[in-house]
């Protein structure tokens, strides 16, 4: 038989999948996956059971329907001060993932060089690589990932593309601040390059901080590409739901990407999505302080039975170091162990680079995004394992 695509072939099984499939085998507390439990609005749940019932169900617009464009338009208007058209300047996608797949397949040209930092989401190289782009990666350090600026700048030449920037950050939990977007804006406008904004968990930043889209700074308004996640901001990340918002001229190829990909995404979805984006502004705020209040409760747990926690920032995720508890093996063998031995999940750090082989391999990444209960339950299992710190 002929040989399938060897830059896709080349890739395992998502690290998400493996260690969910893990946790139910052993009965674990899955706090690997990042997906929330408990935090679905109930009323953007009947917004969609509504529109479910009352239709329509065929093909919607694919741009994505107006209603949800106008209220993409508006939330961005709203929350960081955005002028879009929601005509041509928003699309509706099926997650952020697509509007991810849409934006790399829609702008790399082979051999153009596209500059990462990792640790890194598990989608993106192998769709920078299928999309024929060079990957340029550099890398942010524990304990506070500040942007290495110089590395940064070395990365970048007339080749460069586009970079790929996530904030908040998965799985460092890092967020960005405006000295180093500014410092990002500087390197794509000198090298005429585009910014894909992976900023799904732009409703998911702590401690009085604020989300601040690259797209907002000087020069960036026509050079970025915004991607969210109603499936974050709505704790629903079954619906995939996502938006790109762009100007024209860089939406436009991406658009034709969309139509290729996925073309279309649930008209119900979208309805509920574009209910709960016009909901007033604290509902959409109140995530965070919930969402920070979980993080306190995971951390100190952790911090309890022995784990170092480095600074949670943003997104559903910390860091613990597994060497406080004294655990002899990587951070692969930690979290298998965990799973088997101890009933509850993490996934290993290491997955979130390029080569797993040459990346930190004492951390696992807990998602504090869960019941009490479920977080009390994995405390309690890790200290009857491990021992109190
Ligand atoms: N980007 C990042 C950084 C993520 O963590 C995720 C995870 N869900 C996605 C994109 C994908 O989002 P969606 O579920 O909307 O496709
Ligand atoms: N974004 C989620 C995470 O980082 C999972 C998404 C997925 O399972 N593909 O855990």
């Amino acid at each position: 038989m002929k040989a399938t695509n060897p830059i896709l072939s080349s890739y395992g099984t998502t690290i998400f999948t493996v260690m969910s499939a893990l946790a139910a085998k052993h009965g674990a507390i899955n706090l690997g996956q990042g997906f929330p439990e408990g935090l679905e609005p109930p009323a953007v749940l009947r917004a969609a059971a509504r529109a479910a019932e009352a239709g329509p169900h065929q093909y919607p617009p694919m741009m994505g329907i107006p209603a949800l464009r106008q209220a993409v338009a508006t939330h961005d208007r709203t929350f960081y001060g955005l002028d879009l058209n929601p005509e041509t300047e928003v699309m509706v996608t099926s997650g952020a993932t697509e509007a991810l797949a849409d934006c790399l397949f829609g702008l790399i040209e082979p051999g153009d060089e596209v500059v990462l930092i990792e640790p890194l989401y598990d989608s993106y190289l192998p769709i920078v690589r299928r999309a024929g782009g060079v990957p340029r990666l550099v890398r942010v350090a524990p304990p506070d990932w500040t942007l290495p600026r110089a590395a940064l700048a070395e990365a970048f030449n007339d080749r460069t593309k586009l970079v790929l920037l996530n904030s908040p950050m998965n799985p460092s939990a890092k967020v960005f601040d405006e000295g180093e977007l500014a410092f990002v804006a500087d390197l794509c406008i000198r090298h005429d390059a585009y910014a894909v904004c992976d900023e799904v968990y732009e409703h998911l930043v702590f401690d009085g901080r604020h989300h601040v889209p690259l797209m907002t700074l000087p020069g960036m308004r026509d050079r970025c590409l915004r991607i969210g996640s109603a499936g974050k901001t709505f704790s629903v990340t079954s619906w995939k739901v996502g938006y790109i918002v762009a100007a024209p001229a860089l939406l436009a190829p991406v658009a034709k990407a969309h139509q290729f990909l996925t073309f279309t995404t649930p008209t119900c979805l979208q309805n509920a999505v574009a209910f709960g984006l016009g909901q007033d502004r604290a509902v959409l705020e109140h995530l965070a302080v919930d969402m920070a209040a979980r993080r306190d409760h995971l951390a100190s747990g952790l911090r309890g039975i022995g784990f170092p926690v480095l600074d949670s920032a943003g997104t559903y995720f910390l860091t613990a170091d597994i060497r406080g508890v004294g655990f002899e093996g990587d951070d692969e063998a930690f979290c298998r162990h965990i799973t088997e031995h101890a009933g509850v999940t993490a996934v290993p750090f290491s997955a979130f680079y390029q080569d797993p082989a040459a990346a930190p391999r004492h951390y696992a990444r807990f998602c504090f995004a869960k019941l009490d209960s479920a977080l009390d339950e994995a405390v309690t299992r890790l200290t009857r394992h491990f021992g109190q710190g």
